[in-house]
């Protein structure tokens, strides 16, 4: 396998191929099916893909094979052959750095318009509204409950006592429902045939028209145009950090706006207050409204929305399997989904019911990652350099707070994380009893659900530990 072949233009290639197909099949179907595609070997007439199961192999070769011989045949007249292989995913081109689209074709794939009129110049700068993101098929739990009711606020229109909703800032990790419910409070209003308009989009389009409108001296209408929506929502803010002259655009719009009583909604990964990159002024006008935190997902919710998505998809999924997927896919929704879709399609294909055998097999590569093998030591570790305490006390007798805890989160990602049993995780920690352990792992469980920043802590750490 050549693997410095396939850098340089080959591997540019591959980057469009990627993002075109990316494009046309949608999120969720690239990231279940063909994120895992590797580019493995190149040569004049012909490149080798790698997948890792033969499952997935032999999907992408009956589903998107011909898609794939076609992009290829466009970025490059010379490949005649597109091989799929099984193989391991580390070697070769894995997936690349986004390419953004240029600013054409972004607007040639926007399909389902928010407004069909096309004379108002606001719909032409919605971005594409999902039609599966909806409220009512948004599965609530503790995550996410309040960024949930926050939207449905917001969705409804007007003054709500007490609160100011404007801004609302949601923010979490990738994929855990914030461009969902993004699209859920359009179609809300869109449903209500109020005379409001919408406008979302993401940062990222926010800014590759803004940089277009300025290049074609229509910046002025650009401003106007989005002067005059009723609600703007910004996706992904992120995006603009270290993007000066868009930030500062996008901070007069917003003041513009809310002077005038219209509403704002904005996502991005991190609070206000932790998106560093973010001129200040911004930052405080991002935080004077209402902050909403979707928190990662519990247990529970995994299961809501595994027997959500399975009824939606009017499939039977035996409820051992759903508990076991709830237990080891643990990320995010965006994955729980990709793995749900993918026993469901496996089972049709090979016209077999779902069996926890069959989710095995089919996931089994998605399960090795998260199977990663984290040793006790190495949580004890993690966690005393994150709350700044000695690696002894992990082991130690010390009852203060400042220990305790953190020993016992340790404790629960010990028992979360490894397959040891209670009394071994009990051993590691100064040879303490099977109880002490359950205590600890009841006890993290229990304020991780009152206490939002324990939470987060903790799956800070968590993540950390797994990556
Ligand atoms: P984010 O924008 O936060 O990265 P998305 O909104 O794109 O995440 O969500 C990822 C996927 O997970 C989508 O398919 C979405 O429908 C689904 N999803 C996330 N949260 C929920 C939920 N609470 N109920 C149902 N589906 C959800
Ligand atoms: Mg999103």
């Amino acid at each position: 396998m050549l693997v410095s072949r396939i850098d340089g233009e080959i591997g540019g290639q591959w980057a469009r191929v990627r993002g075109r197909l990316r494009e046309e099949v949608g999120e969720v179907e690239y990231r279940t099916w063909l994120k895992q595609m590797t580019l493995a070997d190149a040569s004049e007439d012909e490149v080798t893909i790698v997948l890792p199961t033969r499952f997935l192999r032999d999907w992408v070769r009956a589903h998107y094979g011909d898609r794939l011989r076609a992009l290829w045949a466009a970025e490059n007249g010379r490949i005649r052959r597109v091989e799929l292989r099984i193989g391991a995913p580390q070697t070769g081109l894995a997936e690349p750095v986004a390419v953004p689209a240029p600013i054409v074709a972004a607007s040639a794939s926007e399909t389902a318009r928010l407004d069909a009129g096309r004379s108002d110049p606001r719909a032409e700068l919605a971005g594409p509204l999902d039609p599966r993101f909806t409220f009512g098929s948004f599965v609530v739990g503790k995550p996410n409950e309040f960024a949930y009711a926050c939207a449905r606020r917001v969705a409804e229109g007007g003054p709500v006592a007490g609160f100011n909703l404007n801004p609302l800032f949601l923010y979490g990790g990738v994929g855990l429902g914030k461009t969902h419910l993004m699209h859920a409070i359009a179609w809300a209003i869109r449903e209500r045939q109020t005379a409001r308009s919408v406008v979302y989009m993401s940062a990222e389009k926010f800014m590759y028209r803004f940089i277009a409108a300025i290049r074609s001296h229509s910046g002025v209408e650009f401003k106007e145009t989005l002067r005059g929506v009723d609600v703007l929502m910004i996706d992904d803010l992120q995006f603009l950090i270290g993007k000066d002259s868009t930030q500062e655009e996008f901070f007069h719009t917003f003041n513009a706006l809310v002077d005038a009583g219209r509403q704002i909604v904005v996502s991005a990964d991190k609070s206000p207050s932790d998106l560093s990159g973010i001129e200040e002024r911004l930052r405080t006008r991002l935080g004077c409204g209402t902050v909403a935190d979707i928190h990662a997902t519990t247990y529970e919710l995994r299961i809501g929305i595994l027997q959500a998505k399975a009824a939606l998809q009017g499939v039977t999924v035996p409820q051992k399997v759903m508990e076991f997927m709830a237990h080891k896919i643990t990320t995010n929704v965006r994955d729980l989904e990709g793995a749900l879709n993918r026993v469901v399609a496996h089972a049709q294909l090979v016209g077999r019911p779902i069996t926890l055998e069959s989710t095995q097999e089919v996931l089994h590569d998605l399960l090795r990652a998260h199977d990663r093998r984290v040793t006790i030591e190495e949580i004890q570790k993690r966690v005393a350099e994150h709350f700044s305490i000695r690696l002894t006390d992990m082991s130690s007798a010390r009852r203060a707070r400042a220990v305790a805890r953190p020993r016992q989160i340790a404790m629960f990602l010990a028992k979360q994380l490894t397959s040891r049993s209670l009394p071994e995780i009990g051993r590691k920690f100064g040879n303490r009893d099977h109880t002490t352990v359950m205590h600890a792992c009841a006890r993290v469980a229990e304020l991780m659900q009152k206490d939002p920043a324990l939470a987060e802590d903790v799956e800070l750490l968590r993540r950390m530990l797994e990556s």
